[in-house]
Order: C-alpha cells, then sequence, then structure tokens
C-alpha cells in the first residue's frame, strides 16, 4: 500500500471507514464461550514466517494461563526479552512453551543500550535459552537500540553468525524506543542483515513512518509495532473511558489496516483482551472509531510525549527527557509501576531530572507539541524515585 492510499484508510476526515460499529465484549472479564473470531496472519518480510496479527507481548506480564488461552486463539508470535522485569517474563514463559513450543514463534533478545560486545551477545542468549527451556530462538532482536551506535554495533551481525550457525536463532531483527527511528531504522534496512524491525506506530504520531514501514516491506523486512495505545489515558476523558473497548480495538484496526505492518504486539492484561483483539482484527476501522481516535487526539495532543526526542538538545544538563516520560507513562498509565522504577533507577544520576527543579526550561520551546515538560519531570522524578 502507498503512503497516499494509507493516509486516506484511517482517518475520519476521508470518509474512507466502514459505518459498522464494532461489536463489544466483555473486555476485561473472563471469556466462558471462548474466541469469537479467529485469528488472522501475515507474511513476517523474508523470513517467511507466517505470524499472527498480534504479538503477545510480555513486558508486565507473568500470567501463564492467558498466555496458554492466546495460543489456543492462534496467538503465535511472542515477543519478550531477558531483561523484561529482570529476567522474570522469561523465567514466566519457560512453563507455557514447554506445553506448545511448536505452535509458536518465540522473539527474544537484550536490551543493547550500552552496546554490549560479542561474548556478552552469545553468553546472554544461552541464558536466555536455558531459563525458557528451548533449543533455539526463532527471532533474535536485540532491544532498545536506541542510538545509531547501537543499531550498526559490529557484534551484533557477528553474534548471530555464530548464534545461526550453531542452530541457536534463526532470524535477526532490532527494536528501538528511539525519538530518531526514521534514520535508525533505515540504517538498519540499508545494512542488510536486519529481517526485521520493531517500532512504535501509533495515530498519535505516525506520518514519518509511512515511508519507512513501507521501504522496509520493498526489502522484504517485516516490521513489527508497538505502543500502539498512544499513552493508554482514555480513562481521563470520560466520554472516553466509557467507550474504551471500542476504542481499544479502533487503535489496533487503525494500526492493522497499514499492510506494510506484519504485526501488532500488545499487552494481554486478561482474558477479555484475547477476545477484544480478535474483534479488532477483524473489523475495519469504523466511522465511531474514527471518531475516538480523533477525541483522543484532541485531548492529549499537547501532553502526551511523542519521544521524538527534538528537545534533546536544548537541555544543557543531558536529561533524558523522553525516556523518563515513557516510564512515567508506564507507572501511571499502564499499571508498570515496578517495572517504570526499575527503568529509571538503571538511569545514571546525571541523566535524572534532579536539574529541572532551578531550570527555566529551555526544553519546552523546542517541543514541537506544546508540552510542559519541566512539570512532567519533575512529576516524573516524583512517583519513580518513591521508596
Ligand atoms: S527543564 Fe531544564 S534541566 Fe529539565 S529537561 Fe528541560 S532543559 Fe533539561
Ligand atoms: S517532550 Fe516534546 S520534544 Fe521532548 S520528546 Fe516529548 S514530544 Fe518530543
Amino acid at each position: 500500500m502507498d503512503r497516499r492510499k494509507f493516509m486516506t484508510h484511517g482517518l475520519l476526515a476521508t470518509g474512507a471507514v466502514s459505518v459498522g460499529k464494532v461489536k463489544a465484549d466483555t473486555g476485561g472479564s473472563e471469556n466462558e464461550s471462548g474466541p469469537t473470531k479467529k485469528m488472522k496472519y501475515r507474511k513476517l518480510g523474508r523470513t517467511g514466517l507466517k505470524v499472527s496479527e498480534v504479538c503477545f507481548g510480555t513486558y508486565g506480564w507473568q500470567h501463564t494461563p492467558v498466555l496458554e488461552s492466546a495460543i489456543e486463539a492462534g496467538v503465535n508470535l511472542i515477543c519478550t526479552c531477558a531483561d523484561y522485569q529482570s529476567g522474570a517474563a522469561e523465567r514466566a514463559l519457560g512453563p507455557a512453551l514447554a506445553k506448545s513450543r511448536d505452535k509458536v514463534f518465540v522473539l527474544s533478545g537484550i536490551d543493547c543500550m550500552r552496546n554490549p560486545d560479542e561474548q556478552t551477545l552469545l553468553r546472554r542468549l544461552d541464558q536466555s535459552l536455558e531459563t525458557m527451556g528451548l533449543d533455539y530462538l526463532d527471532l533474535y532482536v536485540p532491544h532498545q537500540a536506541d542510538t545509531m551506535e547501537n543499531v550498526t554495533n559490529p557484534a551484533i551481525p557477528a553474534a548471530f553468525e555464530k548464534m545461526k550457525a550453531a542452530g541457536k536463532a534463526k532470524y535477526l531483527g532490532i527494536s528501538t524506543h528511539s525519538g530518531q527511528l526514521e534514520p535508525m531504522l533505515n540504517k538498519a534496512i540499508e545494512l542488510g542483515y536486519y529481517d526485521l524491525i520493531l517500532c512504535r506506530y501509533n495515530f498519535m504520531e505516525y506520518k514519518s513512518q509511512l515511508e519507512l514501514f513501507h521501504r522496509a516491506a520493498e526489502h522484504d523486512i517485516g516490521v513489527i509495532v508497538f505502543k500502539t495505545r498512544a499513552g493508554a489515558r482514555e480513562t481521563e476523558v470520560k466520554a472516553l473511558e466509557e467507550k474504551g473497548l471500542e476504542l481499544s480495538q479502533a487503535r489496533m484496526s487503525w494500526a492493522l489496516s497499514n499492510s506494510d505492518v506484519t504485526s501488532v504486539c500488545a499487552h494481554f492484561s486478561n482474558f477479555g483482551a484475547i477476545n477484544n483483539y480478535l474483534e479488532a482484527i477483524n473489523t475495519k476501522l469504523s466511522f465511531n472509531g474514527a471518531r475516538l481516535l480523533d477525541q483522543y487526539r484532541q485531548a492529549f495532543d499537547s501532553s502526551y510525549c511523542r519521544n521524538c526526542a527534538s528537545c534533546t538538545e536544548a537541555c544543557p544538563h543531558g536529561v533524558k527527557v523522553a525516556d523518563i516520560l515513557r516510564y512515567k507513562m508506564y507507572f501511571s498509565h499502564y499499571g508498570f509501576e515496578k517495572e517504570a522504577m526499575e527503568r529509571y533507577a538503571g538511569l545514571p544520576d546525571a541523566q535524572r531530572p534532579s536539574p529541572c527543579e532551578t531550570c527555566s526550561a529551555p526544553c519546552e520551546q523546542l517541543c514541537p507539541h506544546g508540552l510542559n515538560t519541566r512539570a512532567q519531570l519533575l512529576e516524573a522524578k516524583q512517583m519513580l524515585e518513591m521508596a
């Protein structure tokens, strides 16, 4: 799908949306009648793997029964990381995978923002395989590749070649949260050895990603997206909260309306999420769904940090604005308090927002969305430093 065609695909203004209402389900409750819709699959670029349109994300997850039900419902892609919850996500995956290894593709790796060397990558892969009780990973993906140096780290392809030769990993990808994801992932495409890319994508900020994803598709590189919830703040607006289920389906339908996207990585907080995602996969974005996305966009336009990092260069103190605001989002809106605090604690002191207390906030001048960055950072500091 070309950029123009996609742009006219998911937005209310174009009228190119179905007027059918999204069927509501029980949302947060356990579903006793089983899935009502079938899973759909897309080819993950040149890997040739047929993966489910929704991927089971394990950040903040440790609840095995939900995963088992999701697999029964057709979810066959599981995304994890050795560093999620200090290893707890991989440990929790072990028992579930023992029963269903042949039904799923497993994606894992380690955080790579400190440019691990080849030996570290190989050693940590062995640890991951042992933790999950696996012989191999389908998809080896270093996470948090947040600088160009991370993406081009020569240890990654060197280690991967050894993993592949030993039968411990089949395909290589790269994942980033960076605000500069377009140049970085374009570089990843150009390097030629990455088979898939993972990054954020949502209806609040997406235009520059359309070309990137299309270029990836032209190179037969799979695209897995996350953060489609755009901050998950619907409970702050009554009209949106009442339509919470419909909004969550609209967000996923919107992301999947781009045929260059292979799969959406999502959090399965409960059994109801399975049917909710199946409904979204099988439903075109409705007129009402598109209107809810517009309402959400208007409500949070000037308070949602897009992680764009445009303000970074304005800070004389090197505060990690985008990362800290992301951890604040995990804490406040995702319910991942412990994980958010751990991530914040992992930042060097010099990158934390202590200097904001006495600063005139030049960063705010560079924020294209008008965020009150200083106040948000101080709020983040208070919540993430709680004992
Ligand atoms: S308020 Fe000042 S110290 Fe804080 S991030 Fe902005 S520029 Fe940096
Ligand atoms: S505060 Fe604004 S400029 Fe800074 S990363 Fe967030 S959206 Fe971008």
